[in-house]
């Protein structure tokens, strides 16, 4: 039978493969369309997130759900949401390397299953682990990689808008042009290719030709 990513995420929910397990309330899966062609990756789940077993639902969810409605013309439900770590680091605290190491293979399932065309990083710590860089998000953001086949857009991690200049703040309008960059991505790549256009060699012969008519 045919493992789906609801298999996948039933498995997960009864992970123990390091110690976050023992903090947590629950698994973190992840959420969204499991065919979604975008696939957002955040850090790690957060209070509200950890109480509700679902990523981005406190404040910066709630900011990345606006910025997927107004700029995108999506919802939810049309994209698949999660993040690196699928439990709660303890007080928020960063991921440790064997927590990383640990719950990366769900994540590889992730995207293996859900085989999105564009992966946004959302922050500092989901863009240096998904493109493996150590440069930072604000030198990272505003321009696309290729990844395995893919197309991964790193921007800024909601939380960190809202804990800089919130709407008045340069990253802010960054964030808008990242996502304004993710739409026309994924447009360019729902149209067919442009036609190739081979320079042909006999061309001014054929056009001496056609004036005899
Ligand atoms: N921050 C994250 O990185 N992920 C969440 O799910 C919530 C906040």
């Amino acid at each position: 039978m045919t493992r789906t990513l609801a298999d996948v995420a039933l498995e997960a929910a009864d992970c123990t493969r390091c110690r976050l397990s023992q903090g947590r309330t629950q698994v973190v899966f992840g959420v969204g369309n499991p065919e979604a062609d975008l696939l957002f990756v955040g850090e790690a789940p957060g209070f509200h997130e950890d109480k509700q077993g679902e990523p981005f639902v406190g404040a910066a969810g709630q900011l990345l759900t606006r910025m997927l409605g107004e700029v995108l013309g999506r919802e939810r439900h049309d994209v698949y949401i999660c993040n690196v770590l699928k439990c709660r680091p303890p007080g928020n605290r960063d991921p440790q390397d064997d927590e990383i190491e640990a719950c990366t293979p769900w994540l590889v399932e992730q995207v293996s299953q859900i085989q999105p065309r564009v992966i946004v990083t959302l922050g500092n710590f989901a863009t240096k682990f998904v493109l493996n860089t150590q440069q930072g998000i604000t030198r990272m953001r505003g321009r696309t990689y290729p990844w395995h086949g893919r197309t991964v857009i790193p921007t800024f991690h909601p939380a960190a808008i809202l804990h800089g200049g919130g709407e008045r703040s340069r990253q802010f309008t960054e964030l808008v042009e990242d996502f304004e960059l993710i739409r026309d991505t994924l447009s360019a790549l729902e149209r067919p290719p442009e036609p190739v256009v081979v320079p042909d060699a006999r061309s001014d012969v054929e056009e001496d030709q056609l004036q005899l008519f």
